[in-house]
């Protein structure tokens, strides 16, 4: 039977070019997102992709939206961990709530949402976790101080976590996108995105298809010897 994929926010952007990246190459998909909307009916009328609502900073939602899942569906093999804010502000005017809401629902959520699938994957001997990181968590950026760190965090949970599964053909990659055209870049003022975009080598924003035709190679059987590693898919603007 195909493989198992769960795209955490999977309705729009990138999660949603993850989606059918993953159905075209012949995933069984399902997405999830916070909460329902057009973009989410859109997903399962339109692309016959299924949805599920919680929100990831939830573990105990979580947890029972993935034992719903693998009851109809039956155990995760591929998660992409890619649902993520941004609440931006210079660090000294940053609010107690603006940090913890980006930390909880972009970092806390590798906990929460890979805790639920991490068992079963090591008890099948398989699994593909792909996390998406950001270009801003390799090299900072000011207003972004709570969004850096969660993003850098999820660089060292991956290589942890691909230590720990290495040995049960569990591999766990992350991508740290640059600038791509979606609902989180069009909510930078025009006037900064100009500059942004002028600071790109290639000279445009990343499509979401830039992103999700790299997460669909990591997330392929024949990706087994690709671990614990963080790809750039920013058009050259940062190169570490
Ligand atoms: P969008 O804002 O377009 O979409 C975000 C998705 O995540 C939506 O489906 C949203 O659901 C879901 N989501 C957000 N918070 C939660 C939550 N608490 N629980 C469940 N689902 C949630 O984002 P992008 O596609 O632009 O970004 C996707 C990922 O890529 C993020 O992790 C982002 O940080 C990262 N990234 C994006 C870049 C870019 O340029 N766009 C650059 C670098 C990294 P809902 O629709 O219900 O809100």
């Amino acid at each position: 039977m195909e493989r198992l994929a769960l795209v955490t926010g999977g309705t729009r952007g990138l999660g949603k070019a993850i989606a059918l990246a993953l159905r075209d190459r012949g995933c069984r998909v399902v997405a999830t997102c916070r909460g329902e909307g057009l973009e989410a009916q859109r997903m399962e009328e339109e692309c016959g992709i299924p949805v599920e609502y919680w929100d990831v900073a939830d573990f105990e939602a979580c947890r029972a939206g993935v034992a719903r899942i693998r009851e109809r569906l039956g155990p995760v093999e591929i998660l992409v961990n890619n649902a993520g804010i941004t609440a931006d502000a210079a660090f000294h005017k940053m609010s107690e709530a603006q940090w913890w809401d980006v930390l909880r629902t972009n970092l806390g959520s590798m906990y929460n949402v890979t805790r639920q699938v991490i068992e079963d994957m090591r008890e099948r001997r398989y699994g593909r976790i792909v996390n998406i990181s950001s270009i801003n968590g390799r090299k900072g950026q000011a207003g972004q101080s709570n969004y850096a760190a969660a993003k850098a965090g999820i660089l060292g949970f991956t290589r942890s976590l691909a230590l720990e599964n290495a040995s049960r053909n569990i591999t766990v990659n992350a991508v740290a996108p640059g600038y791509c055209d979606t609902a989180m870049v069009a909510a930078v003022r025009p006037d900064v995105l100009q500059s942004i975009v002028a600071g790109i080598p290639v000279g445009r924003l990343g499509e979401p298809g830039d992103v999700a035709r790299l997460v669909a190679f990591l997330a392929d059987e024949a990706a087994g010897f690709v671990t614990g590693a963080t790809f750039d898919v920013n058009g050259g603007q940062y190169m570490a």
